[in-house]
């Protein structure tokens, strides 16, 4: 049993109607998907999330030739090889993602290969289905209070559609945001409220803004501040007893020890496509239990990410735990996507809120072909290297 082919599939979906974050305007999705083939014509997919053509590059120069003909269950073995393979000048960033698309390829291939579900690999299924958040509530381009409405009418959509919380996209200047957490807090005012500023904020800013989501009883303050100060997190969290979340922008075990010891965070949010895939994010998670924290991965992209989350949040562990513990959440993002929505034959099902953890093999998510074949815009084969 061999590796013996390794695709890369750049798919984009190019958006009719933009939407924004704090940072930027999305216009179009794009992901970098990998298949790993095997002798026996078995594959897994995994996803980086990031720059795809870079991603593609780092595949075929770099990780990919090193995986080619080994074994594909030393998934540690791997992961470690290729990093070491490019400490030099790889510790962090695009060179990790790949590291991460490829051991989430891995994984799901193992599942295959031994005929178990990937979260029993993972160290056992404690849940058959997950409860969602909704992630959405982008900014459009529209005059604020017509925006503040449309974006309380967007939230009733996804309460009604039974999801056991909503994240509110903040960070687009501090008034509109009170404005916007405060009518929100008013239109449901039972609702679990999460909100996410995607790093917008300096340290007055955030504590003025927090202040108000605090009063509001609002579940999480996420990426308040830039993830280049983990010691403005401490001391925001000095300042309020909101729990702060953060963690998307990070990577490995190592980053992650430096994020969490600096001692602001309560909730790290891993994206598993981008921090060094599933062997790291367990890794993550051991050393975010060592110091008392929980773990819930930041979840985009299309749906072997959402698998991969799926499956790591059903074999977690909450911290510190109790009888009547709160069940783990899974990231679940609603805005325009089809790389999430048509991309695939068999999805991560989503009812009432709740997503079902997959039993068959793997990751438990199977690509359309022909789908995959109109969103690709770029493809690469082992065979041409
Ligand atoms: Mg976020």
């Amino acid at each position: 049993m061999k590796i013996d082919r390794i695709q890369t599939f750049h798919v984009r979906h190019q958006l009719e109607e933009p939407f924004a974050y704090s940072q930027l305007t999305v216009r179009s999705r794009n992901a970098l998907l990998i298949e790993i083939t095997l002798d026996d014509g078995s594959s897994g997919w995994g996803e980086c999330y990031g720059p795809s053509e870079l991603y593609q590059a780092a595949v075929r120069h770099y990780y990919g030739p090193l995986l080619l003909g080994t074994n594909p269950l030393e998934t540690d073995q791997h992961w470690h090889h290729m990093w070491q393979q490019t400490l030099d000048f790889a510790r962090r960033g695009i060179m990790m993602g790949a590291i991460s698309g490829l051991d989430m390829a891995l994984w799901d291939l193992k599942g295959q290969v031994l005929g178990r579900p990937a979260s029993e690999l993972m160290g056992g299924r404690r849940l058959e289905q997950i409860p969602c958040y909704a992630t959405g509530m982008y900014f459009q381009d529209r005059p604020e209070p017509e925006l503040i409405d449309s974006l309380v009418e967007e939230a009733a959509h996804y309460l009604e559609q039974g999801f056991a919380g909503v994240k509110v996209k903040i960070g687009k200047n501090p008034t509109f945001d009170i404005a916007l957490v405060t009518r929100v807090r008013e239109a449901f005012p039972e609702a679990l409220l999460l909100s996410d500023a995607n790093h917008a904020y300096d340290l007055p800013e955030a504590e003025r803004v927090g202040r108000v989501l605090q009063e509001l009883n609002y579940g999480w303050f996420e990426e308040p501040l830039s993830p280049e100060h983990p010691h403005l997190y401490r001391q925001l969290q000095e300042k309020l007893s909101l729990p702060l979340a953060t963690g998307e922008c990070e990577q490995t075990r190592w980053g992650f020890q430096s994020l969490l010891q600096a001692g602001g965070v309560q909730i790290a949010q891993p994206d598993l496509a981008y921090c060094g895939g599933l062997s790291e994010g367990l890794k993550i998670r051991t050393l975010a239990s060592s110091l008392g924290i929980n773990v819930i991965p930041h979840v985009w992209g299309t749906m072997v990410n959402m698998a991969s989350a799926v499956h790591f949040q059903s074999s977690g562990y909450g911290e510190p735990g109790r009888a009547e513990a709160q069940l783990p959440l899974l990231e679940c993002d609603r805005s325009p996507n089809a790389l999430r929505d048509a991309l695939f034959q068999t999805p991560i099902e989503i009812h009432n809120g709740f997503a079902a953890v997959p039993s068959s093999p793997g990751l438990g998510v199977v690509v359309d072909r022909q789908a995959l074949e109109s969103y690709c815009v770029s493809h690469d084969d082992s065979s041409g290297w």
